[in-house]
């Protein structure tokens, strides 16, 4: 790992050779998150966009120089990555915009952004030699480290909290986790897997405390970049909830600036749940990240429900230092997004990647928005993960006997379709 020089510590500013620490600044606890700090000129001779144009992979793994991990560790084999940047033509002309692209990361092996982050966490596990990798999670981050576990055979125990979605709890059993739900909030099975992982010397994936967690979320920002000719976007709509994605996603920009392969930065936009929306108030009232206090967050987007946001001084550091914004949306405007975003672009999303569109109109209507801006939402997962959710935001099906004429009276009830 030569080309990664240290890891320092976002409170203090304090550096650690990356073999010293695991995951937090030892004098700051858990609010001493850590960022990977690296040799750009090393990067630069090893990787080039003529060199990716070149690279048939279209995982994560193309930007390997990139990532913290050793040159020769072995990856796992579900192909992360390589989400489709969909032109949103008839989504923008509904919010009178000009340029509008969905990035469908409802698509990763295990349906959600998770993915990105979950398939560092395995080869950083390995590399370490753990017995047991874990994680808490409201769902997608745990049901991501159970795919790519079960991808190379590694035990891993996982802490979600009783409420999460059905088939997010599905997706844990099949790929054979051993999986603890926990009688307590997302926030409570945080505090229960950090105390669990170290006291049985488990290797720990949790949001917000491993650093490595952002440097694979990062890797969306690479291949929007790429999908768009390395010719930045205006502004990146994100749903936040720890804010480790708007962070990571922050953290790729920075990389490619740094690279020079990108010549602006582009603006984050951080969407969250009125429910759930510390990150939010903070930005508004200009509070610092380490003076936040925790919150009752209740939001049906379970995935951005976060009472104190773990990743919370890279979620405002990536609002403020790109000259960008916090936005809220209700529940009902997040419900109402999912067909919205589902009729104008085929993409079927969660309640909490729906939010994306959701804050993206939200913005329009606060005049955030400028009419010909290159616009990106994050579509951070699939639908399919919680469809008791989807249907409340969608009327009922018609119900016939098997005859014509019962089909012919149910479409004239439609007043259509001919
Ligand atoms: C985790 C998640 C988010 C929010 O990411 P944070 O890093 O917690 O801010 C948004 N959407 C989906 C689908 C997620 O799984
Ligand atoms: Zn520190």
């Amino acid at each position: 790992m030569d080309h990664v020089k240290s890891l320092r510590c976002l409170v203090c500013g304090r550096t650690y050779a990356p073999d010293a620490v695991d995951y937090v600044c030892p004098e700051h606890g858990n609010e001493g998150i850590l960022d990977v700090q690296y040799d750009y000129e090393l990067i630069a001779r090893r990787l080039s966009p003529d060199r990716l144009a070149r690279d048939p992979d279209p995982t994560i793994w193309r930007y390997r120089p990139l990532l913290p991990v050793r040159p020769d560790s072995p990856v796992p084999p579900l192909a992360v990555g390589g989400a489709p940047l969909y032109r949103a033509a008839r989504l923008a002309a509904g919010l009178g915009l000009q340029n509008v692209w969905v990035k469908d990361d409802g698509r990763q092996p295990t349906a959600s952004f998770k993915d990105r982050a979950s398939a560092i966490a395995v080869v950083k596990g390995r590399e370490r030699g753990a017995a047991v990798i874990t994680t808490a999670s409201t769902g997608n981050a745990a049901a991501a480290l159970a795919g790519l576990c079960a991808s190379v055979g590694q035990r891993n125990v996982i802490f979600v909290p009783e409420s999460a979605p059905a088939a997010k709890i599905a997706q844990l059993l099949v790929y054979g986790s051993t999986v603890l739900l926990v009688r307590g909030t997302y926030d409570d099975a945080f505090e229960l897997c950090l105390e669990a992982a170290r006291a049985f010397g488990w290797y720990n994936r949790n949001t917000g405390y491993n650093p490595y967690m952002s440097e694979g979320k990062k890797t969306a920002s690479f291949e929007i970049c790429e999908q768009l000719g390395w010719d930045a976007p205006d502004r990146i709509f994100v749903p936040v909830g720890d804010g480790c994605i708007i962070g990571g996603i922050h953290k790729g920009l920075k990389d490619l600036l740094a690279l020079g392969w990108i010549d602006r930065m582009p603006r984050l936009m951080g969407v969250q749940a009125a429910g759930s929306a510390a990150l939010y108030d903070a930005w508004r009232n200009g509070v610092a990240a380490l003076e936040m206090q925790p919150i009752v967050a209740h939001t049906l987007a379970d995935s951005i429900s976060a009472g104190l946001p773990r990743d919370r001084i890279k979620a405002l550091a990536a609002v403020r230092e790109t000259g960008g914004a916090y936005v809220r949306v209700t529940d009902a405007q997040i419900l109402a997004a999912i067909p919205t975003l589902a009729q104008t672009t085929g993409v079927f999303a969660e309640p909490a990647a729906a939010a994306a569109y959701a804050g993206l109109a939200q913005a329009v209507a606060e005049g955030l928005v400028g009419p010909d801006e290159r616009i990106v939402v994050l579509c951070t997962g699939s639908g399919l993960k919680d469809v008791a959710a989807a249907r409340r935001a969608v009327g009922e099906p018609l119900v016939v006997e098997p005859t014509l004429a019962a089909v012919e009276r149910a479409l004239a009830g439609l007043g259509g379709p001919e």
